[in-house]
């Protein structure tokens, strides 16, 4: 069995680089298809010798200011409810936002496997914020870089035991 892992935070975290990277040539397919809505696009990604289907919170980008939350808490919601597991990002250049609160506070109501990732965590710059996103009380975060392929071996070695349930 196969499980599905949700990217979800909030706009220029890094979402949509990091499912680019784990669908990788994949995704002319995954756009081939009819049926993909554009808020929630999803694809068959690999980590290793772990396959799953990814799903990128596509549609926040478009949102007007006065729309983001209301916007994003429903297609959060959406995706952690299609979702097995959640990768909570946040910019560890940036550090938590209060925008990155709302997220957690979602995610922590709705229970579900939620792992965090400090992402953007390639160099020194992202010491900070990483040390920060301690505070969101979702356990231990996860220094990342989608755009650099920092931390791959430790998104695996968190997916692996969650793989095993599905
Ligand atoms: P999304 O809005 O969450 O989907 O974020 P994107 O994937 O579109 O990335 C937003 C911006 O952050 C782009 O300019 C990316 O090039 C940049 N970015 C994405 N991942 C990384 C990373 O790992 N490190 C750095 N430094 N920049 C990144
Ligand atoms: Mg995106």
């Amino acid at each position: 069995m196969s499980f599905t892992l949700a990217i979800v935070g909030r706009p220029n975290v890094g979402k949509s680089t990091l499912f680019n990277r784990l669908v990788g040539k994949r995704l002319a397919l995954v756009d081939d298809q009819p049926g993909v809505t554009r808020d929630l696009r999803e694809g068959p990604a690999k980590l290793g010798d772990l396959s799953f289907t990814v799903v990128d919170t596509a549609g926040l980008e478009d949102a007007t200011d006065d729309s983001l939350e209301g916007r994003m808490r429903r297609l959060t919601e959406r995706a952690v409810d299609e979702a097995d597991v959640c990768l909570f990002l946040i910019d560890a250049r940036v550090g938590i936002t209060p925008v990155d609160e709302i997220f957690a506070d979602i995610l922590r109501k709705r229970g579900g496997i939620v792992l965090l990732g400090a992402n953007k965590a390639e160099g020194r710059a992202a010491e900070a914020g990483l040390l920060e996103a301690w505070n969101l009380g979702l356990g231990e975060p996860m220094a990342l870089s989608g755009e650099h392929g920092v931390g791959m071996p430790e998104l695996y070695s968190a997916l692996l035991p969650i793989s095993e349930r599905f």
